[in-house]
Parts: structure tokens; C-alpha cells; sequence
């Protein structure tokens, strides 16, 4: 989900893949969401393709009222922070770059790392938004009991939320594909300055059209010049601690989100139109062990048919509002 998607490359070949073809990644199969047993009795029927209901902010209060609530969250989450998602309904749909490619082809590699070598310093300037502090509150409140995100950019850590699961990664950290070292991005910034002296100065003057993605990347054409670092360990090739398309999330990190949601009385989803398969996969259990499922989200997601409630409306406004109303 992490996809840089790639403007200026292989856009135009992949462009005329759908939406949906484009979302869901090889990372996560379907069969994950069944590998483990339901918490439910398998006389309970599992829940009838419910139609989505399209609820008011009063109807998500009440359903919420009372109850332990696992948030999922999404890069809508993050859209008032000026982090853009590309998956909103606004947005034309993205090519991801895949771990295949990254890993796999060096010219991309080196386009990939001058243009994150760019962007990621805007993530890192970025400051989380009232949708972020109000889960906040309400983890205060006793009201959440976690929050998994499938964003990179630490905004809900930044908060101040402490049970946070970083699905896909974080975009601060680096690791050796070789040898499993991990460093910080600060560090490898410094690295990279060293190997491209004034080359982020020099792209600063198209700073105007350097479009910046969830993922830290930034557009940028003149990068063949560019000098990637390798792992001052092996010599490896270093990647950002990131989940990209065709790459698993780690089984351990999936677990952990699994039980947060099993522990929960209802799964919130804010923010995510759930296209990816290691988010909706949450939702998908949830259904099915007969847990409640809110979504919050502008525009239709993956999950509306398996939702008790849906709510198309900003993440920001309808969090503050949960606040006054629970915390
Ligand atoms: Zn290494």
C-alpha cells in the first residue's frame, strides 16, 4: 500500500490495469483470513451478506457506546495532515511500485531512492491531524484499546497514541535485505547527502511540482545520476522498513493485529477504502466471528458489505465528534 506510484515509469504500460487488479497485492492471499479457527461456535451462522447500512454519526455513537474499539486506519486518516490518498475517491488510481521491482532492478532502485531521498523529508515535517488526537482521547478514555495503521507515517505515534501496530511498516527506519540490519532514515539521510552533495537543493527548484506520496516518495524526472547507499555492514541492498505490493506483512505483526481486534468488542475502520487484503482481511474476521464493524470513510471501500455500520464522512470532523460524545 506503500506504493510510490510511479508517475513518470511504467505508468503507461500498467495504466490500463483496473483498480482493483492494481489493490490487491500478492502479500496477503484470502486464505490468511481463514488459517485461524473462529472464535464463534460453528453453529452460529456466520453473518448473511448483510446489506450495508448507511448510518448517521448518532447511529456509529451508539453502536460504539460502551465498547472496547480496535481501530483500523487508513491514509484517509492522514489526508488533513496534507499526506494526499491516493486511493480517495478524488484521486486517479495509482500504480504501486512492487518488492518484484525494487528488488529486482537497479535502475529502478536508484529512481526510487532519489525520489524518497526527497519526500520522505516532507513526511517528517508532517504533523498529525484532530482525527489523530482524538483517537488519542479516546484511547485515554478507555474507549480504543489500539489502533493498527496501515499508514508509514508515524503520525498516530506522533500523537501520542501508545498501542499502535504499524501494519506496513514505518517509514523512518531502513533494513539491509541482506543481512537484516536496520538503521535509522536520519542516518541513511546523512549517508546519501554525503554521496549526492546538493542534489536535493538542486531538485528544490521544482519543489512546486514534486508530488509527495504516502509512502515518503516524491516525483521526480533527473535521477539517473542519483548514488544509492548500501549497508555499511555487507554491502547490501537496503530498503525502507515498508510493506510494499507482493511483499508480506510479517506473521508476527499480523497475529499481534489479529488479536487486538479478537480482544475488542467492535472494529473501527478510519480512513481506508480497504483495497488491500492485509487491511480487509480485519474486516473479513470480524464478520465473520460476528464482531461488529464500523467504517468511516469517504467513498465506498472493500468492506461495505461486510459492515454493520458505514459512515461516509471526513475522519477528523467524526472522531472529534466520537470524543465529545464517549470521552
Ligand atoms: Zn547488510
Amino acid at each position: 500500500m506503500t506504493a510510490p506510484g510511479d508517475a513518470g515509469h511504467r505508468s503507461g504500460r500498467r495504466a490500463r490495469r483496473t483498480v482493483e487488479g492494481v489493490s490487491v497485492p500478492s502479500s496477503a492471499p484470502p486464505s490468511t483470513a481463514s488459517a485461524k479457527p473462529s472464535r464463534t461456535p460453528a453453529t452460529t451462522p456466520a453473518p448473511a451478506g448483510p446489506s450495508t447500512s448507511t448510518g448517521t454519526l448518532d447511529d456509529v455513537v451508539d453502536l460504539l457506546r460502551g465498547r472496547r474499539v480496535a481501530v483500523l486506519t487508513g491514509a484517509g486518516i492522514s489526508t488533513d495532515s496534507g499526506i494526499p490518498d491516493y486511493r480517495g475517491p478524488d484521486s486517479p488510481p495509482r500504480n504501486p511500485m512492487t518488492y518484484q521491482q525494487f528488488v529486482g532492478d537497479e535502475a529502478f532502485r536508484r529512481h526510487y531512492w532519489a525520489r524518497n531521498h526527497v519526500g520522505w523529508r516532507h513526511v517528517h515535517r508532517t504533523l498529525p491531524n484532530a482525527g489523530h488526537r482524538a483517537l488519542v482521547q479516546l484511547e485515554d478514555a478507555g474507549v480504543v484499546t489500539g489502533v493498527i495503521t496501515q499508514n508509514v507515517d508515524l503520525l498516530h505515534e506522533d500523537a501520542g497514541s501508545r498501542n499502535v501496530i504499524d501494519l506496513h511498516g514505518r517509514y523512518d527506519r531502513v533494513i539491509c535485505l541482506q543481512c537484516g540490519r536496520v538503521i535509522s532514515r536520519a542516518h541513511l539521510a546523512d549517508r546519501l547527502d554525503a554521496l549526492n552533495p546538493g542534489f536535493v537543493e538542486s531538485v528544490a527548484g521544482s519543489v512546486a511540482d514534486i508530488e509527495i506520496a504516502p509512502d515518503a516518495d516524491a516525483v521526480i524526472e533527473q535521477t539517473s545520476h542519483f548514488v544509492p547507499a548500501s549497508c555499511e555492514a555487507c554491502g547490501g541492498v537496503l530498503k525502507p522498513e515498508i510493506v510494499y505490493f507482493g511483499e508480506n506483512v510479517p506473521r508476527e505483526r499480523v497475529d499481534r493485529a489479529f488479536a487486538l481486534v479478537a480482544d475488542a468488542d467492535v472494529l473501527l475502520v478510519v480512513g481506508s477504502s480497504l483495497t488491500v487484503m492485509s487491511g480487509l482481511r480485519f474486516v473479513r474476521r470480524a464478520a465473520k466471528d460476528g464482531q461488529p464493524v464500523v467504517i468511516v470513510n469517504r467513498g465506498a471501500t472493500r468492506g461495505d458489505d461486510l459492515a454493520t455500520l458505514k459512515l461516509d464522512a471526513g475522519t477528523s470532523e467524526t472522531l472529534t465528534a466520537l470524543v465529545d460524545a464517549l470521552a
